[in-house]
């Protein structure tokens, strides 16, 4: 479905940027993978993608808070590939704490890479997507740019401004064969929400099991994660062209957390 297409994955080495690119390398595309960890884990990612859904994989280093290492990334999709035709902006950071002891380097942090990173992002990719004319770009948002929750100040406000972004760069290419729309999850079992889960088991004094069941039970109707590649599915078919008239959208995936 995605064969010949090109696609950069940002925040790629854990969680659902992870699942995301499985699921594009199994209908396709080829990717470039960014994220942090450790290189020999990042390599058997790379090389086991590429072997398993026969499509080419490269890796960038990239911390999207810095305008010049997005601008290398997306460079790195076109020298390799030709092409960026899907652009996934999935890195992102988590702190939770009260407004008044939020630690200003925190704020500032999220805002940087859950936020500015995107920006940089669509700003390296759009002159490109519209000399093609095409594009598709997927911002992961999350249920906290369409709604609050207490101790996540920074964290809603970027998510929000996600939101408010993306519709701003789905009118500017109206009609120009590129699409932006962010994708709103729920909860998803990945480490940044294991984190959180073993905070609220320690704070209560609580098994883990406990404050999973407990975290779930507190937005998520449907009591289930949502997974990865839920996701990731999700991204794919934004990228097909099925999707060709869904630009500016907030699409939430989050088992009727934002229905309540
Ligand atoms: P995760 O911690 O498992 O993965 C985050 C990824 O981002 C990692 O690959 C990490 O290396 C990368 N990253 C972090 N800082 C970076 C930087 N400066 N430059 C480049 N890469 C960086 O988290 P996740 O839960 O998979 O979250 C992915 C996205 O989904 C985030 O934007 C998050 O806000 C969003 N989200 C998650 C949930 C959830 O329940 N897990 C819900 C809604 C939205």
């Amino acid at each position: 479905m995605l064969k010949g297409l090109s696609a950069v994955v940002t925040g790629s080495t854990s969680g659902i940027g992870l699942g995301i690119a499985n699921v594009l390398a199994s209908k396709g595309a080829n990717l470039v993978i960014n994220g942090f960890g450790d290189a020999a884990a990042i390599e058997a990612e790379r090389a086991g993608l590429e072997a398993k859904y026969g499509v080419r994989v490269v890796y960038s280093g990239a911390d999207v808070s810095k305008p010049d290492d997005v601008k290398a990334m997306v460079d790195l999709c076109i020298s390799s590939f030709g092409a960026i035709d899907i652009l996934v902006n999935n890195a992102g950071i988590q702190h939770t704490q009260s407004v008044e002891d939020f630690p200003a380097e925190r704020w500032n942090a999220i805002i940087a890479i859950n936020l500015s990173g995107i920006f940089y992002a669509m700003q390296a990719a759009l002159p490109h997507m519209k000399a093609k004319g095409f594009g598709r770009i997927i911002n992961i948002g999350s249920v906290h740019g369409l709604i609050g929750s207490v101790h996540k100040v920074a964290y809603v406000a970027a998510k929000h401004g996600v939101v408010g972004m993306s519709k701003v760069v789905a009118l500017e290419t109206a009609g120009t064969g590129i699409t932006c729309n962010t994708i709103c999850p729920g909860w998803v079992h990945t480490p940044l929400v294991q984190k959180q889960i073993e905070a609220m088991a320690a704070q209560q004094g609580i098994s883990v099991e406990d404050a999973t069941e407990k975290l779930l039970l507190a937005k998520q109707p449907s009591q289930q994660f949502v997974t990865p590649e839920q996701i990731g599915e999700l991204a794919a078919f934004l990228a097909s062209d099925a999707a060709a008239q869904i630009t500016g959208t907030a699409i939430p995936v989050d088992g009727g957390w934002t229905a309540q």
